[in-house]
């Protein structure tokens, strides 16, 4: 029988719509056998979901997306099968977390001079302290407070790179965050290459210096990527001798458009992550 995979999803611990063990419930029910939780920064719903996880007779793989920065550029690495415990990767997210924290503020002072405040102290009363808040928390709140129709419209209009409450993230480096997850006995891996906007040939700069740095994994199928992407994709995970992950990047309601597991196969001929767990 062949296993269902989704090594990438949110829960409300970060930007997800769904509780950590409503998402494991939802997974289960899709048919995901095997399920990262990935949050964004925090391994705050790893515990919740460990336990709906055994209850649903689902794997769960401790994971984490840390945001980091490389050549000015903002990424996302995700680590999977993570020990949440590793003291190293405990002091990252301290870091992150007081990141975020002031992120938030800036964006909301931001929101506030364009004429919308108070968004930031909105968030704090409805969301749960353990919440890493995100600009997509700031996106949902433009949309209730009526100031937008939609998300994608509160990037578009106003949080997205150049517009009134953009900010410049200064996250850690990439080294550090794959440090960190390497550290926690992780796999790290390089989470929707073809999300960043680079060329070809940053693409490649960018793949170099992740393998270089100690990456080992690349997201070749992310989401509803295409047959093309995901070629492109395996021809670059083959070159840069990193394994192969899949994951639908879901976030519940927030991404109707997703189911979780329901991705393509992995390209034959490469090395699927979970092959490092098994031979570990
Ligand atoms: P942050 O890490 O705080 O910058 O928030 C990034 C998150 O915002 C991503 O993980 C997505 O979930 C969400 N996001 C980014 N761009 C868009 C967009 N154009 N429309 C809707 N959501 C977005
Ligand atoms: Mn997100
Ligand atoms: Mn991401
Ligand atoms: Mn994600």
């Amino acid at each position: 029988m062949t296993v269902i995979y989704d090594l990438h999803s949110h829960s409300s611990a970060s930007d997800g719509t769904q509780s950590p063990a409503a998402l494991v419930t939802a997974a289960r029910a899709a048919g995901v056998d095997v399920l990262a939780l990935t949050d964004h920064d925090t391994i705050a719903g790893l515990d919740e979901a460990g336990h709906a996880a055994r209850e649903a007779g689902l794997r769960l793989i401790p994971g984490i997306e840390l945001s980091c920065t490389w050549e000015r550029k903002t990424l996302h690495v995700l680590g999977l099968n993570i020990d949440p415990a590793a003291p190293r990767l405990g002091e990252g997210l301290a870091e992150l977390a007081g990141l975020r924290q002031a992120r938030a503020r800036r964006i909301d002072a931001k929101l506030a001079k364009a004429g919308i405040a108070g968004l930031l102290a909105g968030l704090h009363d409805s969301l749960g302290p353990q919440t890493q808040i995100t600009r997509s928390h700031f996106a949902r709140a433009l949309v209730t407070g009526g100031h937008v129709k939609t998300p994608a419209e509160a990037f578009k209009r106003y949080l997205g790179r150049g517009k009134p409450a953009a900010v410049a993230s200064d996250w850690p480096a990439l080294e550090s965050v794959i440090g960190w997850i390497l550290a926690a006995g992780g796999t790290p891996v390089l989470a929707h290459p073809l999300r960043y906007q680079l060329s070809a040939s940053w693409l490649r700069r960018l793949l170099a210096a992740f393998a270089a740095a100690g990456g080992q994994g690349l997201e070749v199928v992310c989401g509803r990527g295409t047959v093309d992407e995901i070629r492109t994709l395996a021809l670059y995970a083959s070159r840069y001798g990193l394994a192969a992950s899949a994951g639908s990047d879901y976030h519940g309601e927030a991404t109707p458009w997703l189911t979780p597991g329901q991705l393509a196969p992995l390209p034959a001929g490469l090395t699927p992550v979970w092959d490092l767990w098994e031979a570990a």
